[in-house]
């Protein structure tokens, strides 16, 4: 029941505020509480490199850069100090296995702390 019922929840909260589209293994303290899934490329580590000069995504050049935004909020937001080192961390790929289901339920569960086989931060954190 509450599986079911927490995606609801946390969709409804996180939508309008953040646009989340449920990933399922929320990084929004990492990137200035930007979420990198809007981003059309959905990168999870910064800028794809096809930023314009005016700062707006190459893909949809309409809309600012997703990491444009989280640098910036990442320096200018009054975020916790170990959120702020966060942005700098490498984060794994997304689990596309996880889409559609709670990051709270996922983070207590600690089963967004699980990486691809094969795949290693060289800080050995994941
Ligand atoms: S990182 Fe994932 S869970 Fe967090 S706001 Fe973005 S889509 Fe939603």
């Amino acid at each position: 029941m509450l599986k079911k019922l927490l995606p609801v929840i946390e969709h409804a909260l996180k939508k309008p505020i953040w646009d989340c589209r449920m990933c399922g293994q929320c990084v929004l303290h990492s990137t200035g509480m930007t979420c990198p899934m809007t981003c059309p490329k959905t990168l999870r580590n910064g800028p794809c490199g096809g930023v314009r000069e005016d700062g707006n995504c190459e893909v949809k050049p309409e809309m600012p850069c997703i990491w444009v935004k989280a640098y910036d909020r990442t320096i200018s937001l009054p975020l916790p100090k170990v959120w702020k080192e966060h942005y700098n961390e490498l984060r794994p790929p997304v689990d596309m296995q996880l889409q559609g289901t709670s990051s709270w339920i996922n983070l207590v569960t600690k089963r967004d702390q699980q990486t691809p086989v094969g795949w290693a931060a060289p800080d050995g954190k994941h």
